[in-house]
């Protein structure tokens, strides 16, 4: 049977529960609001996460929207909603990472329950909400900093039935671009290791830069409904979306020093390869780094704060097939 609890948190037939889910071994206590829906009658199990990244609120919003929206009398199956990984984070507007240990909580996966708190976060994440479940979505939007065009990323398994089950999620979900990753290439992301332990997983992307505005929360809303139409779990709320297109890949330029960020394209944007896309200068105003575009395409996401630090994601380019 498949899930129907997050940890000590679960539901009778045709109820919600609302709980906190308590990490063990972190101090001060890290604890994530968790909803259960459970149908009245059986049906598929959907595990849904906002909030790895803190100050993502589109996603916090839609899937606390979500929680509430799921009516346990009609609902065939289990919705299970973790509505805020990254709790410590949220009033502190973290991005990126938590305040605990200032690591990612989307690269500390599968975890460790011995580890270090993002790594017992994941561990939780995986062991008590992914695991046993019959589909997963993670659900972000551009951070504080970063603007973005929707897209969603599907874990392309080897096993092929799997990864078609993961590509359904993506193409139903409403956004204009989806692009394959293969899991083992992505273990330490919620999705590769979903995928790694046989479950169906998307990342959704929708939403950007602290703003929680109504048109991007209703996006994410939808695209959540539509897959839970998808699994049969509800009716659809709607047309079908209309189908996205397939990237072959997503280019990532990165900065290798701290400087300021000018960068001269905007999200949407198409981008040849070569092209110059912003420049890099110190503190005096004086240039660095001249940034051309490492590949032709649009530009899905985009860092929109001067400050930059050396690592840092700067842009990422959707590249179309062929
Ligand atoms: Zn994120």
């Amino acid at each position: 049977m498949s899930r129907t609890s997050v940890g000590e948190i679960g539901a009778e037939p045709g109820e919600r529960q609302r709980g906190w889910l308590r990490v063990p071994g972190v101090e001060p206590p890290w604890e994530i609001p968790v909803v259960v829906n459970r149908g009245r009658e059986p049906g598929p199990t959907l595990a849904v996460t906002a909030g790895m990244h803190a100050a993502e609120y589109v996603p916090i919003e839609a899937v606390t929207r979500l929680s509430r929206w799921a009516d346990p009398e009609t609902l065939r199956g289990t919705l299970l909603t973790v509505l805020l990984v990254n709790s410590p984070g949220f009033y502190e507007r973290s991005i990126y990472v938590n305040p605990r240990d200032q690591r990612n909580l989307n690269r500390s996966f599968p975890g460790d329950p011995e580890g270090l708190p993002s790594q017992r976060v994941a561990n939780l994440v995986l062991t008590q909400l992914i695991e046993g479940s019959d589909a997963y979505v993670d659900a972000h939007c551009g951070d504080l900093n970063e603007a973005l065009a929707p897209f969603a990323l599907w874990a392309r398994a080897e096993d092929p039935g799997l990864a078609e089950r993961s590509h359904r999620l993506a193409l139903c979900y409403g956004v204009e671009r989806i692009l394959a990753e293969d899991p083992a290439q992505i273990p330490d992301h919620s999705v590769g290791a979903a995928a790694l332990r046989g479950v169906p997983a998307i990342v959704a992307e929708v939403g950007q830069q602290g703003i929680c505005d109504e048109a991007s929360v209703a996006r994410h809303l939808r695209g959540l409904q539509n897959v839970m139409a998808e699994l049969g779990m509800i009716d659809p709320v709607g047309p079908p979306a209309p189908a996205p297109r397939e990237l072959a890949e997503m280019a990532w330029m990165r900065t290798d020093v701290s400087a300021t960020y000018h960068p001269s394209v905007a999200v949407g944007e198409e981008v040849l390869r070569g092209q110059l896309v912003g420049e890099l200068r110190d503190l005096f105003g004086e240039p660095v780094r001249q940034l051309e575009a490492v590949a032709s395409g649009t530009v899905v996401f985009c860092v929109t704060t001067p400050a930059v630090k050396a690592g840092d994601p700067l842009l990422g380019i959707g590249v179309l097939p062929g």
